[in-house]
């Protein structure tokens, strides 16, 4: 399905990002993986991945904080792999405290890692898309791009963001061959939620059981944590030759939340 496409997953070290990269890596995409994590398990990770589904398989550790390693990853991509064609922006960071108290290094980072470098990453892809009139953007940002939950003021401002972006990359993007969309995930228990439980717990002032049953899945109507592999499923159709009138648009995979 994507043999000779090359794609970068930002984040794609764990959770979303790394199920993502699996599913392009599994479908004949070279794949960029982005992220932090032990050097020997992600070099391991590169080797399985490129072993299992005969493909290129890299890392680079930007930090997607820093605009100048941005800048670095995404030229590294092109030197080793050739070209972005599909550009996953997965890389996200959680932050939970009532607004009064949220520390402003921490809603710095949030905004940086899960807007800003957004618009780094898009703005170096962009021209090599255009040069081949193909060209795939998915952000994965979330339910949080279309409603909020107290605590979080810093993610929910960085996921709208997100959605608005998305929005206007679309329309910029639209004629030659380049779609842009955003993935909205509900609630999936990766090491994103699992550590947000504890202090969700803390600042609710209930118990950690509480946070998952009446925090958590009380917003899915399906009661179901969403899975990795059904985001990456999601992930692989827009970024498939099926999906190519599809751009600017929010996908919602939230288990029915944002329908109340
Ligand atoms: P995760 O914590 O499992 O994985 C995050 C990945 O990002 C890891 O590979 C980590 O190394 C990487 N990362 C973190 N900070 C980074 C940085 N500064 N530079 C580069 N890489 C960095 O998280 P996840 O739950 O898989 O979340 C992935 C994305 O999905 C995020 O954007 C998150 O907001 C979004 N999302 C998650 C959920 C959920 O319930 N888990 C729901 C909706 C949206």
């Amino acid at each position: 399905m994507f043999n000779g496409k090359s794609a970068l997953v930002t984040g794609s070290t764990s959770g979303i990002g790394l199920a993502v990269a699996s599913a392009l890596a599994a479908r004949g995409a070279n794949v960029m993986l982005n992220g932090f994590g032990d050097a020997d398990a992600i070099r391991e990770l590169c080797q399985t991945l490129a072993r299992q589904h005969g493909v290129r398989v890299e890392h680079h550790g930007a930090d997607m904080g820093k605009p100048d390693e941005i800048a670095e990853m995404m030229e590294h991509t092109v030197a080793v792999l050739g070209k972005v064609d599909i550009l996953v922006n997965n890389a996200g960071i959680q932050f939970v405290a009532p607004i009064d108290e949220f520390p402003p290094e921490q809603w710095d980072a949030v905004i940086a890692i899960n807007l800003v470098a957004l618009f780094h990453t898009i703005r170096h892809a962009v021209p090599g898309m255009r040069r081949r009139r193909w060209g795939r953007i998915i952000n994965i940002a979330s339910a949080h791009a279309l409603v909020a939950s107290p605590f979080k003021s810093a993610y929910v401002a960085a996921k709208h963001g997100v959605a608005g972006l998305t929005k206007t990359v679309a329309l910029e993007t639209a004629a030659f061959g380049v779609t842009c969309n955003a993935i909205c995930p509900g609630y999936v228990r990766t090491p994103l939620v699992e550590k947000q439980i504890p202090a969700t717990a803390k600042a609710r002032g209930i118990t950690e059981e509480q946070v998952v049953r009446d925090v958590l899945l009380a917003a899915q109507p399906t009661k179901q944590f969403v899975t990795v592999e059904q985001v990456a499923a999601l992930a692989c159709f827009l970024a498939g030759d099926e999906a190519a009138s599809i751009t600017g648009t929010l996908q919602s995979i939230d288990g029915g939340w944002t329908a109340q």
